[in-house]
């Protein structure tokens, strides 16, 4: 295969087809046959797993645990919470035909489990010794989508979803901002995605809960990608359901509930955060492979490389370095290395006939310095400081972008200006009709009210009223 059936469209001439070409041709993802469904491919699922992983430990050591509840919920538990059906209702999948004939009640495919887990908790809870309730599920969701973009909008995708039961509000806002630092490290520290934490407007919250926060990334196309949300439902689904318990003067008090999910958009966050002209550009600790080594030789020589560089990888194996061989025969190593570069592995090594007399083999990494000798003796000590530094160059690198991208405006044709390319900070009056007017103008919305920063006063970038916030809002347009 030519290199050029192989590539991509550079990002910089056109962000949506490079990524649209990315995510199929580096073996991220394929269609599935229901239109706006995904098939996570092998190298798509590992990266997956790599950050399910993370969180996972991450919701462990913070006293939550792991259950499951059905996929297929009674159409009526949605209807109990009225934002909560409202909201849901034009994307919820319904079953009325199973069995060989009509059911009884429709019952819905779980667009999330506010509902079901809001009965279930009802069950469980009684007194205020069953509090707090900290739930989470590893599940797949379905939401229909008019507008699929693989990894970012499919109609079914895979999440986690944090559900949690308090004796009150602080309790609960506690958690609520808990789970919100919890994504926002882990954006940053796995994912090397700078995040910013926020409260969303109300306009933007989730259906049913009081509020809605969130940590938006920016992609390299300006946009924001919402990474990651956590909700403090007040008792609305404890009202609904009936989640009560007994307080210590033996009055029956409503539970305060939160929930939060962090889905495999992330990975879509990933590709866009960091990927370049040439493809993806993953973070080392997000990498199926974080090292792939390319023996170079031909015939007898190809023989003599093979196995010293299966030894090689053994070794780099045991240091807890992700390794591959690429022993494809009849490949040229040319192609082989277009072909990682594409794919985004972070460290190639080339090892030849005479690097293997040197006892070295030669680096490059997918940022693109040049090529080093590397000892074999020290390869893997070496290769773990250099991995370690890929990951930090990438965070520093999407730090940059972000704040070279984020203005601080005043005006009207500013924000215009600055939303084109990137983010807005802003003040505004807090209306939902001039948020609709904002976004008819330009596409961007509000992405949150940043958590961090000084309190300031000030006019609405549009409609010149008074600020509702006493902070400037991130302002974009988003995915
Ligand atoms: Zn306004």
């Amino acid at each position: 295969m030519a290199r050029d059936e192989r590539g991509v469209t550079p990002q910089s001439e056109d962000f949506s087809a490079w990524y649209n070409e990315l995510v199929f041709k580096a073996e991220l993802v394929d269609r599935g046959p229901v239109r706006g469904t995904m098939v996570i491919r092998p190298y798509g699922y590992r990266i997956w797993e790599l950050l399910q992983a993370d969180i996972d430990r991450r919701i462990k050591e913070t006293g939550h645990v792991n259950a499951y509840f059905p996929l297929l919920i009674p159409q009526s538990y949605l209807e109990r919470e009225a934002e909560h059906v409202e909201g849901f209702a034009p994307e919820l999948a319904v079953v009325t035909h199973a069995g060989g004939k009509e059911l009884d009640e429709p019952l819905v495919v779980r667009p999330t489990s506010e509902t079901v887990i809001g009965e279930m908790m009802s069950k469980w809870i009684s007194s205020h010794r069953d509090l707090p309730m900290l739930l989470n599920q590893w599940a797949n969701i379905v939401r229909w989508e008019m507008r699929p973009r693989m990894l970012l909008r499919t109609t079914e995708f895979l999440w986690q979803e944090g559900h949690t039961a308090h004796a009150d509000e602080a309790d609960a806002m506690r958690e609520t901002m808990l789970a919100l630092d919890l994504y926002a490290g882990v954006a940053r520290e796995i994912a090397a995605m700078p995040v910013v934490a926020g409260e969303k407007t109300a306009s933007e919250r989730f259906p049913g809960a009081r509020r809605t926060f969130t940590v938006e990334g920016m992609m390299r196309d300006g946009r924001a990608l919402q990474s990651g949300t956590s909700h403090y439902m007040g008792t609305n689904f404890a009202d609904a359901f009936g989640i009560q318990y007994a307080a210590e003067s033996g009055e029956l008090e409503h539970c305060h509930t939160t929930s939060w999910g962090m889905s495999s958009r992330m990975v879509g966050g990933v590709i866009m955060t960091h990927g370049d002209d040439k493809g993806l550009v993953l973070p080392p600790l997000l990498a199926p492979y974080q090292v792939v080594i390319v023996p170079i030789g031909r015939g007898d020589q190809a023989e003599q490389v093979l196995q010293p560089a299966m030894d090689l990888a053994g070794r780099l194996h045991r240091a807890g370095i992700r390794t591959h061989v690429d022993n494809r025969p009849h490949l040229s190593p040319g192609f082989k290395f277009n072909d990682w570069e594409m794919r985004g592995v972070p460290i190639r090594l080339e090892l030849g006939p005479r690097d293997l007399a040197a006892g070295s083999a030669l680096m490059s990494t997918r940022l693109g310095e040049g090529k080093t000798a590397v000892s074999l003796d020290s390869a893997a000590a070496r290769l773990e400081r250099e991995l370690a530094a890929f990951q930090d160059i990438l965070l520093q690198r999407a730090t940059d972008f972000r704040d070279s991208h984020t203005r601080t405006v005043d005006t009207w044709e500013e924000f215009v200006d600055a939303v084109k390319t990137g983010w807005a900070l802003a003040f505004h009056c807090g209306s939902s009709e001039c948020e609709d007017d904002i976004k008819a103008e330009t596409s961007a919305t509000p992405r949150c009210i940043p958590s961090e920063g000084p309190p300031e006063e000030g006019l609405c970038v549009r409609c010149n009223r008074p600020s509702a916030y006493r902070k400037r809002l991130i302002f974009g347009r988003a995915y």
